[in-house]
């Protein structure tokens, strides 16, 4: 048996941070990784999709330009788009990789599995240290329907290993994977469908978000099939038949399952080192990443933390605060969050009806895109910014924002929030003109007002 002084299980974005810098003090850190190292984000998630976005984008941007006066033939090159995203990886992780031998982490490869309290086994090898962290991560859960096992359907882990444009592109799953990867595909040519079980898409945000959302989809010719159940799905002839509850039936070239994530501890078994895992399988952690067995923590996706890369690396700082003496919390920071459809979708803190129900006097304002200057010269006026106060204190506990950049816009809010910020200090903020971020201040401005403004919320009077 191998002796350590810390053990790191899953080399994700909570995991990799956090052995590298108790290797750089000094500590003999082992890595156990059973794939990539670089875990979801880097091989799987963030990178590649954001990177095929990049190119998706741009194409129904060259489209949508016949707005503004200028017309584009547009020629998508999927072999390049594909290609040039997995460059973008494999340096990503290279990357990774040199890093972690800089610092002198001593990496195993192979699946980790506790065989008693802090020992782990990874094929041959079993190790032990006084600490251990778990950031094991999630992969896409499966839904039980018919047939569907028996098929080459993609997930998150296969579909950027695609080759060629699938001239038809089945999306099980109407969640933010689903919607970015499904509008991506239209963008690129592909003729594509969602079905998705909710009432609406994206149903764990605000209605309207879901609407402004599946309304733009819909431009770019995705077909959203709603309260879609599907029933069976089989592959013959090279072609996915999903069929839903209702007889109808849909063939598709690929088939992409986007419904949820489960937690990657099936394999870990914990119980042998008394490690409890919640009902859905996350491991039981409190606020300070304490597992039921001393010495082993569990940060990140894993943990049952709102399942974000920004979330998994600030795990890792407060993990090593809180392991240095410090007195922080998981739960003690402003968490933000996008979601790279278009419009894209900034959020961060509470909703109105989240405030509501947690007992605050919440007031809630917001502002259409064809009001804001910048919006209307860019062509982008699909959308609005949403900001929720606590009325009792005027502090800013909560924007929506939905639109161009949203996702860049709303740290504006991030840092109001996490500085303590009553919508004054917005207000008296000079922004510059023409911005987005100019309506912020016109917007916090309408919480002064017993009726709703009607002063223009930019310099240059909007419409
Ligand atoms: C398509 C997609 C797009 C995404 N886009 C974004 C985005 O734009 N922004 C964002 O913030 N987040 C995004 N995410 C989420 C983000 O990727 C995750 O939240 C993040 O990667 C979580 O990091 P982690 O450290 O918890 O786990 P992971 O990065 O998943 O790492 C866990 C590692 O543990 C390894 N492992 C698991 N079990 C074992 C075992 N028994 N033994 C050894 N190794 C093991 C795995 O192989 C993996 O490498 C996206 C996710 C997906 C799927």
């Amino acid at each position: 048996m191998k002796n350590a002084d810390v053990i790191v299980i899953g080399s994700g974005q909570g995991g990799t941070p956090f052995a590298i810098e108790l290797s750089k003090r000094g500590r003999h850190v082992i890595l156990l990784e059973r794939d990539r190292i670089g875990g979801s984000c880097i091989n799987y998630g963030c990178t590649p999709s954001k990177a095929f976005l990049a190119a998706a984008h741009q194409a129904g941007r060259a489209r949508r330009a016949k707005a503004l006066g200028v017309h584009a033939t547009v020629d998508v090159d999927f072999a390049f788009v594909m290609n040039r995203l997995r460059g973008i990886v494999g340096s990503f992780r290279d990357g990774t990789q040199r890093r972690l031998t800089e610092a002198g982490v001593e990496v195993i490869h192979g699946e980790a599995a506790f065989a008693d309290e802090r020992v782990v086994r990874a094929g041959a090898d079993e190790v032990t240290a006084p600490l251990i962290v778990i950031d094991t991560g999630t992969s896409a859960s499966i839904p039980n329907v018919p047939g569907l096992a028996d098929t080459p359907y993609l997930t998150n882990k296969t579909f950027f290993s695609l080759a060629d444009l699938p001239k038809r592109f089945l999306v099980i799953g109407g969640g933010y994977i689903g919607l970015e990867l499904g509008q991506g595909m239209a963008r690129v040519g592909s003729e594509v469908h969602i079905f998705h079980r909710g009432d609406r898409v994206l149903n764990g945000e605000e209605a309207d978000v879901s609407a402004l959302l599946s309304e733009s989809l819909k431009e770019d010719g995705v077909d959203i099939h709603l309260s879609a159940e599907p029933s069976r799905v089989t592959f013959a002839n090279d072609v996915f038949t999903l069929e839903l509850g209702d007889g109808t039936r849909y063939d598709g070239d690929q088939l992409l399952v986007a419904t949820g994530r489960t937690p990657n501890t099936g394999a870990l078994q914990v119980q042998r080192s008394g490690i409890v895992l919640d009902r859905r399988g996350y491991v039981d952690v409190d606020a300070q990443f304490r597992t039921s067995c001393q010495g082993v923590y569990a940060i990140s996706d894993v943990s049952g933390q709102p399942a974000f890369t920004h979330v998994a690396w600030e795990d890792y700082r407060r993990l090593l605060s809180i392991l240095d003496g410090g007195h922080r919390t998981r739960d003690d920071r402003v968490l933000g969050y996008a979601v790279y459809t278009e419009p894209q979708v900034g959020r961060v803190g509470l909703t109105y009806e989240q405030a509501c129900a947690k007992g605050v006097n919440a007031r809630s304002e917001e502002v259409p895109l064809s009001a804001v200057a910048r919006a209307i010269e860019w062509g982008q006026e699909r959308g609005f910014y949403r900001m929720v106060i606590d009325a009792d204190t005027e502090k800013i506990v909560g924007a929506t924002l939905v639109g161009y950049e949203a996702a860049e816009l709303v740290h504006v809010f991030i840092a109001h929030i996490q500085s303590g910020s009553t919508w004054h200090t917005l207000d008296e903020s000079v922004h510059i003109h023409p911005t987005y971020c100019e309506a912020f201040p016109g917007l916090a401005r309408m919480f002064g007002s017993e009726t709703r403004a009607d002063e223009p919320v930019c310099a240059a009077a909007a419409p």
